[in-house]
């Protein structure tokens, strides 16, 4: 299903299924000066196809390679849709992870992408590397315009749950990047715009480094990971339970762990509170 939100300039492509609206769960892809920000999953290619025929874009810009955002570059590319992708994204896109049952659920099964990219670029819109969300995250930055489409770059202040390749340190570093542009708009794709941008940057920015010095003094202390994760974020809420651990909270704390590379303490270890 698409649904189509008009925001001046910028109109939102907001794709769901009857699963991943059972889960909770949509994404925007966006359209702005007859450019494609993102290409949603592959469970709606068909509704991307109708929408492409009719409102026909120039080309195509996507910000990482998660399935909900490059789901469909392989049937775009194949078409010899132009597309500017960067380097690391497109390594992704070529090997695609694989991904659990609870994100193919949700989005369907990404494809490899086998054929070759046919180059674009807007002269308005940049390609801005923000990494932390994933290795090859990046936002689009209409600097005329003050307009950013941020991909998973905010998402929300307090996100407790983390994917395990997640890299908090960075994401911090990218979202108070972001924020010193001082855009006027953002568009968040699952959150739509986002009231007040900069300030919400740097709002996640300060709730993530207060939470990842909470758990790094934990860890130092010697607690093991699950004590860590109850005391500073809480039990593991239903997405932790039904994606298997894949986004959780645990995930958090071992990302944080995996970033001062002290190793958890064993399972009888002493100072396991
Ligand atoms: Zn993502």
């Amino acid at each position: 299903m698409l649904e189509i939100i008009p925001h001046g300039d910028v109109t939102e492509l907001r794709f769901s299924t009857w699963s991943s609206r059972a889960m909770r769960y949509a994404v925007s892809a966006f359209a702005t000066r007859g450019v494609l920000i993102d290409s949603g999953f592959p469970d709606i290619a068909s509704d991307l196809d109708a929408w492409m025929a009719q409102a026909r874009p120039l080309g195509g810009i996507i910000t990482h390679a998660h399935e909900d955002h490059g789901g469909n570059v392989p049937q775009l590319a194949a078409r010899g849709f132009p597309l500017q992708i960067a380097p690391d994204t497109l390594s992704y896109l070529r090997a695609p992870e694989r991904i659990g049952w609870y994100r193919r659920l949700c989005w369907g099964s990404p494809r490899a992408l086998r054929n070759e990219i046919r180059p674009f670029a807007h002269e308005a819109l940049a390609l801005i590397p923000a990494r932390g969300h994933s290795a090859d995250h990046h936002v689009v930055w209409d600097a005329e315009r003050g307009t950013v489409f941020g991909g998973d770059l905010f998402v929300g202040i307090k996100v407790r749950i983390a994917h395990h390749n997640e890299d908090l340190g960075a994401q911090v570093h990218a979202l108070r990047e972001i924020a010193a542009l001082q855009p006027e708009r953002f568009f968040d794709a699952h959150r739509g715009p986002i009231e007040a941008p900069a300030a919400a940057l740097r709002a996640k920015a300060d709730w993530l480094e207060e939470t990842i010095a909470a758990v790094t003094k934990r860890i130092h202390d010697g607690w093991a990971d699950a004590a860590i994760r109850t005391e500073v974020l809480g039990p593991e809420d239903l997405t932790g339970v039904l994606s298997f651990g894949d986004y959780s909270r645990l995930n958090f704390v071992r990302s944080v762990r995996h970033a001062l590379t002290v190793p958890a303490p064993s399972a009888n270890g002493a100072g396991s509170a």
